[in-house]
């Protein structure tokens, strides 16, 4: 198998693309997809300040090295979510990543803010991962506007796109098929949100990783398996190999296509209006995350 680039021995089969790269042209590829996402979408420019979400998993770390080499302003912030058996390993790869390659971190632990998750997991009811992402989506948003960051930038890729696309429509989940996408627009208290990996695989963005050099480990949350989206991911993962390119066409269709038959934000029922203890935007009279708060002081 040659590089169809450049003809020399390939190391990684795109199927899906229908072809195969060498190293340093694999690098190129990958970087011209993500600079496709970023300007295809109007995501950002070099003007803005961009807060990247660093969980230490390859996918932050791959975002974060491909800004930072394409010459990205970034910094990064790391949420600590006081997991014992996962949180010190991503930690350390986040600190470890940012340190050698010269990327401001902030880190937020959440047990100094009494929601430790292995304390949240055994006092609420709710599952745990559905507390757990609203309580991350809280921080960055709030860390970006009170740092004065014009974007924040997530690691999400194809397959986890997919597979939340996949899951929308099995749900006919109006409200969040209309707010899907790899761009949400600054809104009502929210900073806008890209996902500049949206054009790459699970797979290819571990071949990034892999041959840029990023140490990156995995840390599996012991929690993970309450959460829905792997089946979808599994189910979209058993297609593509039937029907290669089956993923990226699901989703560019949805955009191109499927998107617009959606009522956007405003036109649903959903109000949206500042939490009434922090502030911050919620749909409810005080947001999810002081409500979690004041549960957990309550019983702390
Ligand atoms: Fe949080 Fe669930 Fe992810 Fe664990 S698997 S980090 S609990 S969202
Ligand atoms: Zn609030």
């Amino acid at each position: 198998m040659k590089c169809k680039r450049c003809q020399i021995p390939a190391v990684v089969a795109l199927p899906s693309h229908h072809t195969a790269f060498c190293k340093d042209c694999f690098l190129v590829f990958a970087r011209r997809l993500v600079e496709r996402a970023i300007k295809e979408h109007a995501m950002f420019t070099f003007d803005d300040r961009i807060l990247v979400a660093i969980s230490g998993g390859k996918d932050s770390l791959a975002l974060s090295w491909q800004l930072k080499d394409l010459g990205y302003n970034i910094e990064g912030l790391h949420i600590d979510l006081g997991i014992p058996e996962s949180s010190p390993i991503a930690r350390a790869y986040a600190e470890r990543f940012c340190t050698v390659s010269e990327i401001p971190l902030h880190v937020i632990e959440t047990a100094k803010l009494g929601l430790a998750m292995c304390d949240v997991k055994r006092r609420v009811k709710r599952p745990i991962c559905s507390v757990c992402g609203q309580t991350k989506r809280y921080l960055f948003n709030k860390f970006a506007q009170e740092n004065g960051f014009t974007v924040l930038a997530t690691g999400h890729n194809l397959d986890d796109e997919t597979s939340r696309l996949f899951a929308n429509v099995m749900r006919w989940d109006v409200e969040f098929l209309s707010d899907q996408g790899p761009v949400m627009h600054a809104e009502k208290g929210f900073a806008k949100k890209v996902k500049p990996l949206f054009r790459l695989t699970e797979f290819e963005t571990a071949n990034l990783c892999f041959l840029a050099g990023i140490d990156y480990g995995y840390a599996p949350c012991p929690y993970s398996s309450k959460a829905s989206f792997p089946i979808y991911k599994n189910l979209l993962a058993d297609l593509e190999d039937i029907q290669p390119g089956r993923k990226i066409r699901f989703y560019d269709g949805f955009l191109k296509d499927g998107r617009q038959g959606f009522a956007p934000r405003g036109e649903t029922s959903v109000d949206i209006q500042p939490c009434t203890t922090c502030g911050y935007p919620t749909s409810a009279g005080e947001c999810g995350y002081c409500r979690l708060t004041a549960l957990m002081n309550d019983e702390g």
